[in-house]
């Protein structure tokens, strides 16, 4: 939690005078520019907004001190920030709420060794990290925002998985396949954003799939790559990474499901 980096954006008096269409049109470019933020990972989770003492607002969790700064802003997020300040006459304010003591430095992709899409982890975080599992925000990635959409969109999908897995209820099972499948739609999806990440950024880059069910023993760790059944076992940050299927996954500790540790295992 000390890396947390909380923001109040300050964008301007609420005009209780104004007509209908005025705020609409206040709210709608709002979230429009919020939104931008969010799918270039300017910022992480749901942001909060509303009228505080008669002051339009936002707060915000920041990946970096510098994540607001205009080099970042993608030209659509750019153009609604103009049209938000010229409605509401003034400038937008940034005020930090809470430090981020404990933030790390930014992570530089042009020195990572490899990119994985890891996915958001219940936590809003960035799709895409280095080879240590370091988030790498999409705003520093040198991709178009509809690209970016595209990381984000999946990222979306996948926290949508893993909420409805996680909470156990009737779609547990079928959660668990698409996760931890890697030729469910949800994993093939994956890579070809990969494959888009690595075109643009020329980063060999993975895809991490999920995995929670383990099987017996040391069958667990000697489990081959599930696409090409080759050897797989690494010592790095991620326990297994296929080069060629660009794959990589952990070990499960959860014993006595056999029928879900086989789902995501090589089939032969
Ligand atoms: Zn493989």
């Amino acid at each position: 939690m000390k890396s947390h980096i909380l923001a109040q954006l300050t964008f301007g008096p609420w005009r209780d005078d104004a007509d209908e269409e005025w705020e609409n049109s206040v709210e709608h470019t709002l979230v429009w520019f919020l939104g931008h933020l969010l799918r270039c990972s300017q910022i992480i989770g749901d942001p909060v907004y509303g009228i505080i003492e008669g002051v339009v607002q936002a707060q915000v969790r920041l990946p970096h001190l510098d994540a607001l700064d205009a080099h970042h802003m993608s030209s659509c997020g750019r153009a609604d920030l103009e049209k938000l300040e010229c409605l509401l006459g003034c400038r937008m304010e940034i005020r930090l709420l809470a430090s981020g003591c404990g933030v790390q430095d930014q992570t530089d992709w042009k020195q990572a060794t490899w990119l994985v899409l890891y996915g958001a982890s219940l936590q809003g975080l960035a799709p895409v990290r280095d080879q240590n599992l370091a988030c790498i925000p999409s705003y520093l990635l040198p991709m178009d925002e509809l690209q970016k959409e595209k990381l984000f969109f999946w990222a979306c999908d996948e926290d949508c998985h893993s909420r409805l897995w996680f909470s156990s209820g009737s779609l547990e099972k079928e959660t668990y396949v698409a996760m931890a499948d890697p030729r469910s739609a949800l994993n093939v999806r994956a890579r070809e954003l990969a494959a888009m990440v690595e075109k643009a950024t020329g980063k060999p880059t993975y895809t991490y799939l999920f995995r929670h069910y383990s099987l017996p023993g040391d069958s667990e760790l000697t489990r081959p790559c599930p696409l090409c059944g080759g050897a797989w076992k690494v010592e790095e940050a991620v326990e297994f990474r296929c080069e060629p299927c660009r794959l990589t996954s952990s070990s499960a500790a959860d014993l006595g499901e056999e029928e879900l540790a086989r789902i995501g295992t090589w089939q032969g």
